[in-house]
């Protein structure tokens, strides 16, 4: 397998520790609001790289954080927690905030059958693993202080910048914010800061009443789970110039070592060539697609458009084109299924290599995709190639084993006999009437649309 490093800045052969088992980390979401398509092309990616690592035989350790303290309103450190700032919008405590954007975050990745990483560790739950992090980081002589900051001193690193590969001179001379002055350099940033008396999220530790910095998080609870050197580190592109930058700094305060062999970042989903932004209004949940007709599955397909490392641009239209894909991908997997010819073993052998080699450059899905129409369109009809369907979906994650066609679902009686009384009472211009059974079909769990041939639930 050949993944981007972005440390080397190149494509390298993947060479794990252990080579029974892949040790991983991808930073996490914030839970402070809906996550976003952008947010879940993120984490669709890291879906994708736990199920190419498993195809080549991988188990895997696999970690994510969920942020639900300490993540500013600027990564570097200006501005409010979000936490906060969601629970003042909100008129809510902040755990309450991060308990219920939590859930929908880990419902909208079952949506989209996002396979689930082994360990989901939440910031809040291991704040005496980050105090114990924090200690070493200034036992090793990495930090100063000051009024309310226990800061980490970046010009004690022989290099701080490996990744983004800038030095402090060059982040200076680029910084469009006043840095706190009472920071040493403008890239050392917040381990440990005192809580203010009103501040809802804080704990007794070592320093008093304290919450830790955001970057810490991950520091302490990659150590806890994979140790100080485990495989890979992955997370948006928007991570590289600080949020990883200051992992690598306080890993190396810490033990010496940067944390993980290879490191991959995601590019970022654009929105009509543009940024994706709530005051653009065009930003957008799962729950905004389907409204607009479109299944979790649709973005799934939509996101194979691309490479991880390429951006993506969001469009109506594309989406259209995704879900004509899906169908398309789902009818060719029954035909397959029903069929009784047969196919030659060195074409399904040939096939499967190709989209090996596909997935194995650096998760090639556009390419791995044009494989999977190649057997799509094959006018034979095979259960070979039904099979060899069902195999490569194990990388692209339709389930399409368990999928059943919407004229095949079936309801149970009781709704049907609804469906229809309320067809006559719309037919009967009876609007009391239907309104009353469009209310009995919504408690009974039915999703009530009109159209043109009358009651559609879902
Ligand atoms: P956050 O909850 O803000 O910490 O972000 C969660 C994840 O979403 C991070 O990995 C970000 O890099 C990623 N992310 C944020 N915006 C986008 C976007 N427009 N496209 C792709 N990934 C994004
Ligand atoms: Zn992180």
């Amino acid at each position: 397998m050949k993944i981007y490093n972005t440390l080397t800045r190149q494509k390298e052969e993947f060479k794990p520790i252990d080579e029974n088992e892949v040790r991983m980390y991808t930073c996490g979401p914030t839970v402070y609001y809906y996550a976003h398509i952008g947010n879940l092309r993120a984490y669709l990616f890291m879906d994708t790289l736990r199920r190419v690592l498993k195809y080549n035989g991988y188990k895997l350790k696999h970690v994510m954080n969920i942020t639900d303290v300490g993540h500013l309103v600027s990564d570097a450190d200006e501005g409010e927690d979000k936490m906060l700032k969601a629970a003042r919008r909100e008129n809510k405590d902040p755990f309450e905030i991060a308990n219920f954007y939590m859930n929908e975050f880990l419902k909208d990745l079952d949506k989209l059958n996002i396979d689930k990483p082994e360990i989901i560790a939440r910031a809040t739950e291991h704040i005496d693993v980050m105090e114990e992090y924090v200690k070493k980081i200034i036992e090793n002589g990495y930090t100063y202080e000051t009024e309310n900051t226990i800061y980490f001193d970046t010009s004690k690193l022989d290099k701080y910048g490996v990744l983004s590969n800038r030095n402090i001179e060059e982040q200076k001379a680029g910084a469009r914010v006043e840095f706190d002055e009472s920071k040493k350099n403008i890239s050392d940033f917040a381990l440990w800061i005192k809580a203010p008396e009103n501040h809802i999220m804080k704990w007794d530790t070592f320093w008093g009443k304290c919450y830790p910095g955001w970057h810490l998080e991950c520091s302490a609870m990659g150590y806890k789970y994979l140790g100080d050197n485990f495989d890979i580190h992955t997370g948006g592109i928007d991570h590289i110039p600080i949020h990883h930058e200051n992992e690598i700094a306080q890993s190396k305060g810490f033990s010496g070592k940067i944390p993980a062999n290879y490191w991959m970042h995601v590019n970022f989903l654009q929105v009509n060539g543009g940024k994706m932004s709530k005051s653009l209004n065009n930003l957008y949940t799962l729950e905004d697609l389907k409204e607009k007709g479109f299944e979790p599955l649709v973005y799934r397909m939509f996101n194979f458009n691309s490479t991880y490392r390429s951006s993506i641009n969001f469009t109506l239209e594309t989406m259209e084109a995704a879900k004509t894909a899906l169908e398309r991908l789902r009818e060719g997997y029954l035909k397959h299924k029903e069929g009784i010819e047969d196919v030659d073993t060195s074409i399904i052998e040939d096939l499967e290599k190709r989209f090996l080699e596909a997935i194995n450059d650096d998760l090639n899905m556009p390419i791995a995709m044009s494989v999977v129409w190649e057997i799509v369109k094959n006018p034979i009809k095979s259960k070979k190639f039904a099979k060899l369907i069902e195999k490569f979906d194990e990388v692209l994650g339709f389930d399409l084993k368990n999928y059943v066609p919407e004229q095949n679902k079936k309801l149970p009686d009781d709704v049907i006999e609804l469906i229809n009384k309320r067809n006559i009472a719309r037919q009967e211009k009876n609007w009391a009437e239907s309104d009353k059974i469009r209310d009995i079909l919504i408690e009974k769990g039915y999703n009530v649309k009109d159209s043109k041939e009358g009651t559609i639930v879902e």
